[in-house]
């Protein structure tokens, strides 16, 4: 290791990876980037050799030891058995947070959102995408939706933290908590909890679905987005979309055990050994890695130099706009055109500045965990594979009652359907029995619950799975029922 250089792991990927990071090095050297670079191989022929994840074994021992990963986009295969080798990487070094900055730069590359710059700062490791599936019944899929409290608390604190680092003026929370009020509801709580410790940030809440319309309407008036992982993936590719081109835009993930810096796009294989394609997007994320390493002088000469290649006109075929453009050129030439003009600043844009930049730390998971509530167990929701109607299966299930446990509620896709019901409602082939405490206010215990399947056993009911419904320090830990 040359003195003073950064040890990283560079993986150049499929399609028109190799082109794009080749022209990214290049300017990023041509910077005075202090690099080690090991090289790993990843994508669409690792997945071919039959390494499920699209990575070697062998790799891992250069991103557990560089902590680095500067990473182009890779085809992944169509088909079963592939797993995502971005959601391996990310949970492998968790990789908590995803942020991406989605920047307008108008007039040179057209955009109808002349002034944006927004950035998303993206729950990477939770909600659906943990990836847990099952199919239940004949008709029904599950995917389960998983929030925590500690991870609610490092992605909300790092969007603060980046947002006081970076001088930014605003932080808005998107979620769904009008509907999903424990999952998306703990998101919003931890967001307002930690809000009112940096009173000099503004903060708000939007309903993620009104919030994704202003963002995409007026752009201009957000500054850092919050949100759970779902939402902040749709929401990133809208936003780098409308600022005037997912070619442009690059992606942090940040984590403990390492990051990992890339463009938000992917392999664009039909533009693959052309020329053609624009290094932008995975040059950007060169800079994020820049400022996370500590090389935050050389981040702002590459960038400037960029800004500066953008403003002259200079540029690759997807932005290329004959009112505005100068020159339309290829890879090769846009890295040459950028490197020409390290050490200049753009006159036109606002030159950036990153100074001496320090990589945000948030609390652990383990330094984040509270005490144990008091948890009391008050019931069980049985779920059924039963294709009968509710007013057939309803006294079945009514029956399985016993000394400690009594059938409050079945349910069918969470509207109540026995003991009352509209017979109007639609059922599909899973119910959902709630059976709580006879007597109120007290628990019931596991044993209990032993009973209960046992009698379903009996009654031959297909219990697909239970859900204990318990109270954490008073307060109910589970939803109601639509009509209970
Ligand atoms: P894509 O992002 O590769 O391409 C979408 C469109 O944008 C295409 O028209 C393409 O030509 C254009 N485009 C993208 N990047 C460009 C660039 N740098 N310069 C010029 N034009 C560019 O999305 P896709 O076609 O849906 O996916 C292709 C492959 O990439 C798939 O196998 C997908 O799984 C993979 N992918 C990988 C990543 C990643 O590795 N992080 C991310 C997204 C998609």
């Amino acid at each position: 290791m040359a003195h003073g250089n950064t040890p990283i792991t560079v993986a150049h990927g499929d399609g028109i990876g190799p082109e794009i990071m080749d022209a990214s090095l290049q300017i990023l050297k041509a910077a005075g980037a202090k690099l080690d670079i090991e090289t790993i191989e990843i994508g669409e022929s690792v997945y071919k050799r039959g390494h499920s994840a699209g990575i070697e074994p062998s790799a891992w021992e250069s991103l557990y030891r560089t902590k680095v990963f500067y990473k182009a986009p890779i085809t992944t295969p169509q088909g079963g058995g592939f797993k995502s080798l971005n959601v391996t990487v990310r949970k492998s070094l968790g990789l908590f947070a995803n942020i991406r900055p989605c920047v307008s730069y108008h007039p040179f590359v057209a955009t109808k959102h002349p002034v944006m710059d927004v950035v998303i700062v993206r729950e990477n490791e939770e909600d659906l995408y943990a990836g847990i599936e099952h199919r239940q019944t004949d008709e029904v899929m599950q995917c389960l939706k998983l929030i925590s409290r500690p991870g609610c608390e490092k992605i909300v604190r790092y969007a603060f933290e980046y947002a006081k680092q970076n001088n930014r003026k605003k932080v808005t929370c998107f979620t769904k908590d009008n509907i999903m009020k424990l999952t998306d509801g703990i998101f919003h709580k931890v967001f307002d909890e930690i809000a009112v410790e940096y009173p000099d940030i503004v903060n708000e809440h939007w309903i993620v679905d009104i919030g994704a319309a202003k963002m995409a309407d007026t752009p201009e008036n957000f500054d850092v987005i919050v949100m759970p992982n779902l939402y902040g993936d749709i929401l990133s590719d809208v936003a780098a979309q409308i600022a005037g081109s997912v070619g442009l835009a690059g992606s942090s993930n940040i984590g403990e055990q390492g990051a990992m810096f890339e463009a938000i796009h992917g392999s664009a294989p039909r533009r693959a050994g052309q020329n053609l394609a624009n290094p932008s997007g995975l040059l950007l994320g060169g800079v994020m890695m820049l400022v996370h390493i500590g090389q935050g002088d050389v981040a702002e000469r590459v960038h400037n130099a960029w800004l500066k290649t953008l403003e002259d006109g200079v540029h690759t075929y997807d932005i290329y706009d004959e009112s505005v453009s100068r020159e339309k050129v290829g890879t090769k030439e846009f890295a040459q055109a950028v490197i020409a003009r390290v050490g200049q600043s753009p006159s036109k844009f606002k030159p950036v500045k990153y100074g001496v930049a320090h990589s945000i730390k948030v609390p652990t998971i383990a330094e984040l965990r509270k005490p144990a509530a008091k948890k009391d167990l008050m019931g069980v929701d049985l779920f059924l594979h039963d294709r009968r109607n509710p007013a057939e299966l309803g006294p079945v299930v009514d029956a399985l009652q016993n000394d400690h446990l009594q059938l409050v509620t079945l349910s069918n896709r969470g509207v109540m359907v026995y003991p009352r019901g509209n017979s109007q409602t639609s059922t599909i082939d899973q119910y959902i029995g709630r059976f709580m405490s006879k007597t109120a206010g007290t628990p019931i215990s596991h044993q209990d619950i032993i009973e209960l399947l046992q009698r379903a056993n009996h009654a031959k009911l297909d219990v697909i799975k239970t859900e204990n419904l318990c109270n954490f320090d008073g307060q109910p830990g589970y939803s109601l029922s639509q009509g209970q």
